[in-house]
């Protein structure tokens, strides 16, 4: 059980079993994970720099169970769009290659919205 279709697919048998399905539409599934990330952001919530690096292990044990919803949901939503999720985040991270180019930052390290195309 290690690729997203296995964990689309666990996931789908899940929703199946509880006669969900007519609740997954893409709607749904965006506000259900929106919903998860703010679960994700509270738990990040006022920490400092170097206390959101080090959480302890509760906090841990917590970010790891709020970012296994977030993927499971935005799993989902890829399927029910026929979206495949791993060929778009590559086709995205070839769009930023291009977009910041490697060459433009090899001087100055500047952040992503202080780079504008020259
Ligand atoms: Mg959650």
């Amino acid at each position: 059980m290690d690729s997203l279709n296995d964990l689309n697919d666990r996931h789908r048998r899940f929703v199946e079993e509880r006669h969900w399905q007519k609740h997954q539409t893409p709607k749904n599934l965006v506000m259900a994970l929106t919903a998860e990330v703010g679960e994700l952001n509270e738990l990040f919530m006022w920490l400092t720099p170097d206390e959101s690096r080090s959480p302890d292990a509760a906090h841990r044990q917590a970010m790891g169970e709020e970012m296994a919803d977030v993927l499971i949901y935005l799993v989902r939503l890829a399927d029910e769009l026929g979206i495949d999720l791993v060929a778009a985040a590559h086709a995205k991270c070839d769009k930023n290659d291009g977009k910041y180019p490697k060459e433009a930052f090899q001087d100055e390290p500047l952040r992503p919205h202080e780079y504008k195309e020259r």
